[in-house]
């Protein structure tokens, strides 16, 4: 089933719909508009808790996935387990369908990107991401009760050290491991926790596994009791 193309309302703290930040990326952005006219093909807003405790950090939109349906993770496999694993851990309510229409609510939670637009083979570069840090620099310090950050992969996690200012040598990324990053701009201390990405590849491959993935958030759950 193709899956309806959404209506995304742009919070200012997103990238605008046209954002021209990124001369490759805009390139794609046409190109693809021209060859799959029914996609979302915009800068992908943040999905969920407006005002969460925790966010959730991915890499960037899937080309068949959430640039084609306008919502993070939504559309390609990369969100099946993440979605199942929101809704085991109650930040999810209604039934995931894999499009931006089945009227899933998240609760406590919000899903960003590190990049905001769908890069060519799925892969950003550092200015790509240097050019859309300010946004997640929003999505970082606007939230008040913002505790803890989850980051899918390695660019996820470089992307919230460079939010933070930090270098990467003394914050190593490894599935499950946590790091202080001080207080975030509202004053709140906060947790990066990192978890391998739930991309297709790395449960495949066995890299991630369902209970390695649920184990991440056993340990936000616990840390989030605990504050
Ligand atoms: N879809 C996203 O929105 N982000 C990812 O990191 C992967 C798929």
């Amino acid at each position: 089933m193709t899956p309806a193309p959404v209506k995304a309302s742009f919070s200012p703290v997103d990238a605008p719909e046209n954002c021209a930040l990124c001369p490759r990326l805009v390139a794609f952005r046409h190109q693809n508009q021209e060859k799959y006219p029914t996609f979302f093909n915009k800068p992908v807003p943040s999905f969920g808790d407006p005002d969460p405790e925790l966010l959730i950090v991915g890499l960037a939109p899937g080309l068949q996935g959430a640039n084609k349906t306008g919502r993070p993770f939504t559309g390609d496999a990369s969100g099946d387990l993440l979605f199942a694993t929101l809704e085991k851990y109650r930040y999810m309510e209604g039934t995931f369908l894999s499009r931006a229409d089945d009227n899933v609510k998240l609760h406590n939670t919000l899903i960003t990107n590190a990049v905001r637009c769908v890069p060519p083979q799925n892969k950003t570069t550092a200015a790509e991401e240097a050019n859309c840090r300010p946004f997640l620099i929003n999505q970082i310090s606007r939230p008040e009760k913002l505790k803890i950050i989850l980051a899918l992969g390695l660019v996820a996690h470089n992307a919230v050290l460079s939010t933070f200012g930090k270098t990467r040598a003394p914050y190593k990324f490894a599935h499950g491991a946590l790091h202080d990053m001080g207080d975030c701009l509202s004053g709140t201390p906060i947790t990066l926790i990192d978890s391998y990405h739930c991309s297709r590849y790395n449960t495949n491959t066995g890299r991630l596994t369902e209970q390695m993935f649920e184990q991440v958030f056993q340990t936000i759950g616990n840390l989030l009791a605990t504050r």
